[in-house]
């Protein structure tokens, strides 16, 4: 049921990658996704392999469902204070931040919803409005209590870091790939596109703007440097007994998978793990929120495809956005 990739990498050039020196690429599972990453440079191959272990040290930390890692030993604390490792208290730390700063809309213990609508099994279904309110009693960020690398969450309460864990990672090995000295590389975490420079004929990166229903790409945007990612409700959903579609995002006020006026909201900036978390806090928004939110910060833009079909796109990423054939776009001004 899972889409493909939201944003995919269209076409790099009109090179054949195979020629061009210095290329190494990988890819694996991890996350819960398909992780691919393309490198130019010296020593690229083993900086890939040395980026691929540090995504799965990562995954091993955060997964919600390995009984070694720091978040399953903060899920079964019963309410005592856990030690987790540095990493794990930065994201969280990061998380509450998300947290506080979108009011809510990411909540980083949204799991027990999650899990209630049968996200994490794929035995989805609609649970009774009783275990929606029992579920929303447990959900709520500002209960998490975060003291350097101790962190203590109520019994029964759930971290789940799985709206922002891939962006976080993708930062970690950019700047793995950065320290190793690579100055050109894209890498793809499952649709989270993240760059480093630009392409090595020297133009920009070109991504493909998936249609959140289906059809041939939105556009292309033409990127160096940042990260690209895209959240929708179109991703992973399933179909209720009464025929209405649910979609894994969840709205922390209702409990219910948010219904929201938009189809995808696609947020660039410099990092992933802004990017990520705030890609999936204003689809939870809705459209108008999510522009004044967008107006009252200078760190990251979007571009919001409405339930509708409408494009929009915030105005410092404008010329960089080229919508394909009869699609018309809305600028978004400050
Ligand atoms: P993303 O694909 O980055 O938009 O993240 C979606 C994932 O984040 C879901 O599969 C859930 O695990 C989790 N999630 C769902 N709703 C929320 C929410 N309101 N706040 C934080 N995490 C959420
Ligand atoms: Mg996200």
């Amino acid at each position: 049921m899972v889409a493909a990739l939201i944003v995919c990498f269209v076409s790099c050039s009109h090179q054949d990658s195979e020629e061009i020196a210095g290329e190494a690429n990988a890819g694996f599972f991890a996350m819960n996704t398909y992780i691919s990453m393309t490198a130019y440079g010296d020593q690229a191959d083993s900086v890939l392999e040395e980026a691929e272990s540090r995504m799965k040290e990562l995954e091993a930390l955060w997964s919600v469902t390995e009984e070694n890692s720091d978040i399953y030993a903060v899920n079964h604390s019963n309410g005592s204070p856990v030690t987790v490792s540095d990493e794990t208290a930065e994201i969280l730390s990061f998380a509450l931040e998300m947290a506080a700063e979108t009011n809510g809309a990411l909540d980083p213990t949204i799991y027990p919803l999650v899990s209630a609508w049968g996200f994490t099994t794929e035995e989805h279904h609609i649970p009774s409005d009783d275990k929606i309110q029992e579920m929303l009693s447990l959900v709520g960020y500002e209960k998490i209590r975060l003291d350097e690398n101790q962190v203590q969450l109520p019994p029964n309460m759930m971290l789940d870091l799985g709206a922002l864990g891939k962006g976080y990672a993708g930062d970690t090995v950019i700047q793995l790939l950065k320290d190793r000295g690579i100055l050109s590389a894209l890498v793809d975490l499952g649709g989270n596109i993240q760059t480093i420079g630009m392409r090595p004929d020297g133009m920009p990166w070109r991504l493909g703007l998936q249609d959140p229903f289906g059809g041939e790409n939105l556009g292309v945007l033409s990127v160096s440097d940042c990260a690209v990612v895209t959240s929708g409700n179109y991703e992973n959903y399933f179909i209720g007994e009464d025929g209405k579609t649910y979609g894994h995002i969840i709205d922390p006020v209702t409990g219910y998978p948010v219904e929201s006026d938009l189809a995808s909201v696609t947020v660039i900036a410099a990092e992933g793990k802004l990017c990520d978390a705030l890609s999936t806090s204003l689809f939870v928004m809705g459209q108008d929120r999510a522009v004044n939110f967008w107006r009252q910060r200078q760190d990251f833009e979007m571009i919001l495809v409405t339930s509708t079909g409408e494009i929009s796109v915030t105005e410092g990423i404008a010329d960089q956005f080229s919508p394909a054939d009869n699609e018309e776009v809305d600028v978004i001004y400050r």
